[in-house]
């Protein structure tokens, strides 16, 4: 069923609710009861006529973009490769350490201000209720290890994969889909089935400085040197398709990257990239099947709650603040609240078309 007649009904049936609650509130009235009973049924139109009006907004949004899509992903497909083969050309200006991390940062920043300002309408529509599907481009590459022993296998990358799919479909209604040519998508058709063609095992073998990488101020220092020039060529080289995104900005993919380490963490993200680091499964206990969709949550402009406000919440962390207790959070079960999802959506990585 098409995300936007679920949200619908779901809407419908807190509107019965709060209706049945309210007749329920009129006996204690007394006299009054009758300003009550008339009081609840207005208000029980109103919600019922808003909820009718915004789900057929939302529906018709998705006919257009599904169109417009239809159309754009075509051209896309057939063009796409001599656009991201003059934007590969740029990034190789990336690739340079220090000069390449600038320009990419000063770039990625700029582009994340003009994206948020642009989607701010948006916002205020998804904030009343109206959230027409919008697309989150990903593409995951295993790395190999210094005896070409790849560093996780398809499956794992598979399962952490799924899990995002479904979580960010259900709690924002963002597809996210695998970067690739003729990718049509609808938002009338449910979330993505994960499958082999989502996952690129790097055909290199790769050093410590891309395998075993810190997050924190040490990450971004490795980001500014070799380390993150070689993410760069390899994000580069690996997910081509698309990369006039990740130089105007505009629905840029992220790279998930599946390492061999990361001291301390299971994942990393510094926001300003287009690419994340994830923990291959000898390391990460299976439980932490979250860590993807974590870590793109942090790309996407969510950050980390305490894990005592919602141990379900795909940001919970232990140990936020001081007052945060130790507790462990549910990383098998995420959930996303309404205001992170509207962050998400107004993300550069997650747009319409
Ligand atoms: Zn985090």
């Amino acid at each position: 069923m098409p995300s936007c007649i679920e949200w619908g009904e779901e809407r419908h049936q807190e509107c019965t609710l709060t209706r049945d609650e309210g007749y329920r509130s009129c006996s204690s009235w007394g006299w009054f009861s009758w300003l009550c009973i008339a009081w609840t049924w207005v208000s029980n139109v109103v919600c019922v006529v808003w909820t009718w009006v915004t789900t057929s907004f939302c529906v018709v949004w998705d006919i257009i973009t599904t169109i417009i899509n239809a159309i754009l992903v075509t051209l896309e497909s057939i063009l796409g490769w001599l656009l991201s083969a003059i934007a590969f050309i740029f990034e190789l200006l990336e690739c340079i350490p220090v000069l390449g991390t600038f320009i990419r940062w000063i770039y990625n920043g700029l582009s994340f201000i003009a994206m948020t300002i642009a989607s701010l309408p948006d916002a205020l529509l998804g904030a009343a209720g109206v959230r027409p599907e919008k697309i989150l481009r990903v593409c995951t590459v295993i790395l190999r290890d210094e005896h070409g022993i790849p560093i996780a296998s398809v499956d794992y990358a598979k399962t952490i994969l799924q899990l995002a799919v479904d979580v960010y479909k259900r709690d924002a209604n963002v597809r996210i889909v695998p970067l690739k040519a003729f990718k049509y998508s609808t938002g009338f058709s449910g979330a993505e089935t994960v499958d082999n063609s989502w996952v690129i095992t790097d055909s290199a073998v790769s050093d410590s400085s891309v395998l075993d990488v810190p997050c924190g101020a040490s990450g971004v220092g490795d980001e500014w040197l070799l380390t993150g020039s070689k993410f760069q060529s390899k994000s580069g080289s690996h997910c081509l398709y698309g990369r006039w995104r990740n130089v105007t900005g505009y629905g840029a993919p992220v790279t998930c990257f599946i390492i061999r380490s990361i001291p301390g963490n299971s994942g990393c993200s510094l926001w300003i990239t287009d690419y994340v680091t994830i923990v291959g499964e000898n390391i990460v206990p299976p439980s932490n099947k979250r860590v993807l969709g974590h870590e793109v949550g942090h790309s996407c402009n969510l950050w980390h709650i305490c894990v005592d406000e919602d141990r379900r919440n795909l940001m919970a962390i232990p140990r936020e603040s001081d007052s945060c207790s130790n507790t462990e959070p549910d990383r098998a079960n995420p959930s996303m609240t309404n205001w992170q999802a509207i962050r998400v959506r107004a993300s550069k990585h997650v747009t319409y078309f």
